[in-house]
């Protein structure tokens, strides 16, 4: 790791820059105490990347916020051994269909059978079921 210093704008003398910070990929294991489809309160890991601990920490904590969630825990995905060799889905995950970001801890995941899909609305799904799965809409009750 190359460290160097680096002047600001405001005169002040910083140490390092962001670069040298290597991106980690990090789980984090929300609660939602307001489900709508799990009246007890459900349970989400999603996955995302950080450089280093306080930025994971800050994406952590400014997404509970914005989504009144509970953080259960979170750390580096490398030390945990009984999820390294999962697809976890990503924080802020893209449709499928119309592939926009989206923010939903519950995404609508596609309803064929092993389709690791997700949709940020049934009717993404619907559309991406009867094109890519040749299913119509109205067989699919979720
Ligand atoms: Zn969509
Ligand atoms: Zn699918």
């Amino acid at each position: 790791m190359k460290y160097y210093e680096k002047v600001t704008g405001n005169g002040k003398k910083s140490i390092a820059s962001d670069d040298d910070i290597p991106l980690e990929k990090w789980l984090v294991c929300y609660r939602n105490p307001a489900s709508k489809r799990h009246p007890g309160g459900s349970v989400f890991i999603r996955q995302f990347y950080a450089a280093g601990f306080y930025e994971a920490y800050d994406t952590v904590l400014t997404y509970a916020e914005n989504m009144n969630m509970e953080v259960m825990w979170f750390r580096e995905k490398r030390s945990c051994e009984p999820f390294l060799n999962y697809d976890i889905p990503e924080l802020e995950s893209l449709c499928t269909y119309c592939n926009k970001k989206f923010n939903d801890l519950e995404p609508m995941p596609c309803a064929h059978e092993g389709c690791m899909a997700e949709f940020c609305s049934r009717q993404c799904m619907e559309n991406h079921l009867s094109l890519r799965h040749k299913v119509r809409g109205k067989s699919v009750h979720i």
